[in-house]
């Protein structure tokens, strides 16, 4: 009997040790972004907190759409909180969601980020009651009725959980864990996160930009950290160093010469903006003509370059009396009869309209219209997803498929990836270099596998450092603390 008793007490202390090793446990869990370069959420538990980082929709194929409607592998009311990197739908656009699913923490991002995200949420709720409506009056959706993933009553309702918040302020969440936003590039308002965790240093580098952006300062750099989880969108491939201004300014002029027009598909937020800096500026120099009319055809891309504006001094490189002139020298249009208009108009004349991948959006109409004429370019300047109609035009598509109608491609479709916002494989380099000493671990998220996998043997091979990329909802295990006893005394929500 005594040693029945003795060998329990074995055992139960053995389960106990084991529970709380467990229990001090930092795991990292990729719920999105993982081989893919949508839908990011970012998962850490730790013993204190489970915090997400990023909580995007998934865009571009169907099975990836699909997987939007999926259970996720966590429950919304066992997450405490969310860092968000920047306002991408693919960041911030499940946020609704997890609110209606019970997610009741703050929510951190910057200001702009915060103003960017709110225009964003509302304009993908409206879209996806069309969406829904549309659906049932067509009879073309197997559900019955049809159903939007969130309303725009969803959208509004998460918005009392945004949490604003500078950068480079570090801010404590728990016992022994505190952040603070670093900015980025990218978009207006982006950021890497750098999240200290009982003693360990953890960046998550967010959409990191370019260095050399028209009018975002470059990326701002760490130099230490344990573990890092990195994108790696570009991880492939290397931007041309060739003169922007000059490519696209020949562009311009030779659709001009074969009386075309240049259709250039946008994200409404940050490129749109990035662009109308350029074009005014090389229609003050000269480069291209002054009367040329440019058009931006995006009520979100006119709304997203007034949050620009006002953001102006403190987060871009441009001042606002230099925005104010800019945006003053272009065709905002909010009014989809006036895109019948413009299309209707035979001169020749930039349009831009989003959205950037072509899934979606006005940009479309004019792309029902332009595609089909050889004297029209369509002008690609930001990364194309798999399945998207802006990836294959890029891959010499010869018909797209819009809203149910094929349309033969004859347009020149072209690219310029200098004016990306990511940055290319030698930027994503140089950002590692910078860490001294080099971290422990790199984590690789945000990609396509093509590009992951030769990123990953390229920091291998370049750097020596252990690269892993992420797989979806698997756990990998950062560190176990040394901490014995660990107290779960988050800092609550003041809501
Ligand atoms: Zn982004």
């Amino acid at each position: 009997m005594f040693i029945v008793i003795v060998v329990m007490k074995i055992l139960y202390q053995f389960y106990i040790s084991l529970n709380m090793l467990e229990m001090n446990q930092v795991i990292l869990q990729s719920l999105g972004a993982a081989e893919t370069v949508t839908g990011s959420k970012h998962l850490l538990k730790t013993p204190e907190l489970t915090i997400l980082i990023d909580c995007g929709l998934f865009q571009g194929i169907k099975s990836l759409r699909e997987q939007n409607w999926f259970p996720l592998n966590i429950s919304a009311n066992e997450i405490d909180l969310i860092i968000l990197t920047h306002a991408h739908l693919d960041h911030c656009g499940y946020i609704p969601l997890l609110v209606k699913k019970g997610f009741k923490g703050k929510i951190y991002m910057t200001k702009p980020t915060a103003a960017l995200v709110q225009l964003i949420l509302l304009d993908s709720a409206k879209l996806q009651e069309e969406d829904a409506e549309r659906a049932n009056k067509h009879h073309y959706s197997k559900h019955h009725p049809a159903k939007p993933l969130y309303t725009i009553e969803d959208a509004e309702a998460c918005f009392k959980y945004f949490y604003v918040q500078d950068c480079d302020i570090f801010i404590r969440l728990s016992d022994h864990i505190h952040f603070r936003f670093k900015l980025c590039g990218h978009i207006l308002g982006a950021c890497s996160v750098e999240l200290t965790c009982f003693e360990k240093v953890i960046i998550f580098s967010g959409d990191i930009g370019r260095p050399q952006s028209a009018i975002l300062n470059p990326p701002d750099y760490f130099t230490s950290a344990d573990y890092i989880v990195m994108e790696s969108t570009y991880g492939d491939r290397l931007h041309p160093d060739t003169d922007p201004y000059d490519e696209l300014a020949d562009l311009i002029n030779e659709t001009i010469r074969r009386r075309g027009n240049i259709l250039i598909p946008s994200f409404a937020v940050g490129r749109a903006q990035e662009l109308i800096y350029m074009l005014n500026l090389l229609k003050q120099q000269g480069k291209i003509p002054l009367n040329l009319p440019i058009i931006m055809d995006s009520p979100m891309a006119a709304a997203a370059t007034k949050i620009s504006l006002q953001y102006a001094d403190e987060y871009t490189k441009v001042s606002q009396r230099e925005f104010q002139e800019i945006s003053d020298h272009i065709i905002i249009n909010q009014d989809y009869n006036n895109t019948i208009g413009f299309i209707k108009d035979k001169k020749s004349k930039i349009v831009i309209a989003a959205s950037g991948m072509l899934t979606g959006g006005r940009v479309l109409e004019y792309l029902k219209h332009y595609v089909g004429d050889n004297k029209n370019t369509i002008l690609m300047i930001g990364f194309q997803a798999e399945g998207t109609r802006g990836r294959a035009l890029l891959n010499n598509t010869h018909e797209v498929k819009i809203h149910g109608q094929y349309y033969a491609v004859n347009a020149k479709v072209t690219e310029i990836q200098y004016l990306s916002a990511h940055a290319d494989q030698a930027e994503l380099l140089d950002w590692i270099k910078k860490f001294e000493p080099a971290p422990k671990s790199i984590f690789l998220v945000h990609g396509e596998p093509c590009a992951q996998e030769s990123f990953r043997v390229k920091v291998q091979t370049a750097l020596h450092l252990p690269v892993k990329i992420m797989k979806q909802n698997q756990d990998v295990l950062l560190f176990t603390c040394d901490y014995e006893i660990v107290s779960p005394t988050p800092v609550k929500s003041n809501h």
